[in-house]
């Protein structure tokens, strides 16, 4: 009875506490910002993936939110080489590559409200003012833009699932962009009280001439945020050195944090290593204190540390080369790269990467970039450029019987790779590449032709798939239903089917309400599987996905053998 009356009283007396509806009835959604100063990239994603994974760890439901200060709507339109790659979610948002880490660590699928950019929140603005909503009045950055901020913050704890909302500010503070979400974060921490707190990632360099950390870039930033009305309850240090007591106590001293607040953020063998540092820091300790919350349950990681320790002893090792064109920055393809550690972990096995530029790949230099390689991965991708490369790295792994796996357009290469090598079709192409061709053995989907809008409208997120019984797939995924993430706007031809499967390339899974092919395989191959699906999307530390388990086990058969 007296738990019931303090939560009336709550919501009586203040307006924006919304409860969760898994607890015990009495806590309301607690909102945790991250925001990030001194410079960016110092693994902002990574520390609010880890408090989320250390939460979920004492048995509290969290979800993860990212807010990007850029005007694009999503990332679906950016170049990989801009903010790295863009991550699917199961309701087909394309969406910053952080929710990738978030879903990683967690294991908790994320959704379009997971990912809010400047844009899409101007967008929205802007469309209700079209429609009359604000009707005489001037809209205005506070409150029009701020109150929608708010409102795509606080409906992740208005569904009452969660009881904690992690939401990481993109950018850093000072940056002009980021200055309405800062805003709003103030204007939330002051009328959620004790149910808001904010923890401000900053950077302490060492200055070697002088054998010291350096605390004064960490004052700066954290007055740029005060000056925006923000005081962080938490500050979490990226340090290349141990943070001495003096450092603590003068970052605690300058910034207004208790002592045990300024947590150390070293360097460490694997970003999944950060949980336990933070753990050992005692953030989540300090996180509970600070917003009130009792601790429901010691922490439970038997299972994370499990999969350290195998990540950590490998006993074996495979060399496997990731054939693509945006090769240069290794956040292209960071789902398929995280992908390999979370499947070499499971099988106690280092996946070396190797990342070969497909637009350099000649006929005369395909063996020799090639060689030593124990499986070829021919990676997702858009347009011509590199494409024949790609093409010529599907047809040296399947006719040297090397362990291949083709993701999405890698799938697609392989299609026209045995199209033209196998079927003899010598111009078949896909009709992305080449609209003309007489043999288009990949075709744009029939719901794709009518469509000019490039932003958001390709085929997105988790379609199910029916694996035939007796393939390779259908083995690997012991199940014959399954639903996989897409990215896509072309696909198999079905006009070749019988074609295909005559010369020895098979349908392994294929889509039970369009027909449409998702997998493919040749049978007499060591190991041949394309996905029309992203696989990696769906990988995670505790959950590695099984066709990256399946390759790297082929990678490693190979290297037996051979
Ligand atoms: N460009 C190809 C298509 O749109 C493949 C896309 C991808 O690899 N994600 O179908």
């Amino acid at each position: 009875m007296l738990k019931k009356n303090i939560f009336f009283a709550k919501v009586k007396y203040q307006k924006n506490v919304y409860f969760c509806k898994n607890n015990t009835g009495i806590m309301a959604t607690k909102y945790i910002f991250v925001t990030g100063g001194v410079a960016s990239s110092l693994g902002k994603g990574i520390i609010a993936a880890s408090l989320a994974r250390l939460l979920k760890a004492r048995g509290y439901s969290v979800t993860n939110q990212k807010l990007d200060p850029y005007i694009n709507i999503d990332p679906g339109t950016l170049n990989p080489y801009e903010h790295g790659e863009c991550y699917v979610t199961e309701d087909g948002a394309e969406t910053d590559l952080d929710l990738g880490h978030y879903e990683r660590f967690t294991s908790v699928p994320t959704s379009q409200a997971n990912n809010v950019t400047t844009g899409r929140i101007y967008k929205n603005v802007i469309e209700k003012e079209r429609r009359g909503d604000f009707l005489g009045k001037t809209v205005q950055v506070i409150p029009h833009i701020t109150n929608e901020i708010k409102e795509r913050i606080t409906a992740l704890g208005n569904t009452g699932d969660y009881e904690f909302v992690i939401t990481e500010i993109g950018g850093t503070v000072g940056d002009i962009e980021s200055y309405p979400f800062i805003e709003a974060v103030r204007q939330l921490k002051w009328s959620l009280g004790r149910s808001c707190i904010v923890i401000h990632l900053t950077y302490i360099p060492y200055i070697a001439a002088a054998g010291e950390l350096k605390t004064k870039p960490t004052q700066h930033s954290v007055k740029a945020l005060q000056e925006q009305g923000v005081q962080p309850d938490i500050i979490v240090c990226r340090t290349e050195k141990p943070l001495t007591r003096s450092v603590r106590e003068k970052i605690g001293l300058f910034c207004n944090i208790d002592g045990d607040c300024v947590i150390e953020d070293g360097d460490v063998a694997s970003i999944y290593d950060v949980p336990i540092c933070m753990r050992d820091e005692k953030l989540d300790l300090q996180v509970l204190r600070k917003l009130d919350v009792p601790v429901k349950k010691d922490l439970d990681l038997e299972k994370w540390e499990a999969f350290l320790y195998k990540l950590h002893n490998p006993e074996r090792e495979v060399s496997v080369g990731l054939v693509g064109k945006y090769v240069q920055l290794q956040d292209a393809y960071k789902s398929i790269t995280e992908a390999f550690i979370h499947a070499g972990a499971e099988l106690r096995c280092k996946v070396k990467v190797s990342y070969i530029n497909s637009e350099e790949l000649t006929e005369e230099n395909v063996a020799e970039r090639l060689s030593g390689l124990t499986g070829i991965l021919v990676a997702p991708g858009f347009g011509n450029r590199g494409i024949e490369g790609k093409i010529l790295a599907v047809q040296y792994a399947r006719e040297n019987k090397i362990p291949f796996f083709g993701i999405c357009l890698g799938m697609q290469c392989a299609v026209v790779e045995f199209a033209r090598n196998v079927l003899g079709y010598k111009d078949a192409h896909s009709v992305e590449i080449a609209p003309t061709t007489t043999h288009p053995v990949i075709d744009i989907m029939e719901e794709q032709k009518s469509i000019s809008n490039m932003g958001g409208t390709m085929r997105l997120g988790a379609y199910p798939c029916r694996l035939e019984a007796g393939t390779r797939s259908y083995d690997i995924y012991g199940n014959e239903m399954i639903s996989e993430r897409h990215r896509h706007r072309y696909e198999f031809n079905n006009a070749y089917l019988d074609d295909f499967k005559a010369a020895g390339m098979v349908p392994a899974g294929i889509n039970p309400d369009s027909g449409l092919v998702e997998i493919v395989e040749i049978p007499s191959h060591p190991y041949f599987v394309g996905s029309q699906f992203h696989p990696e999307y769906k990988s995670t530390a505790m959950h590695p996905h099984p066709l990256f388990v399946a390759f790297v086990e082929a990678a490693l058969k190979y290297k037996a053998d051979a």
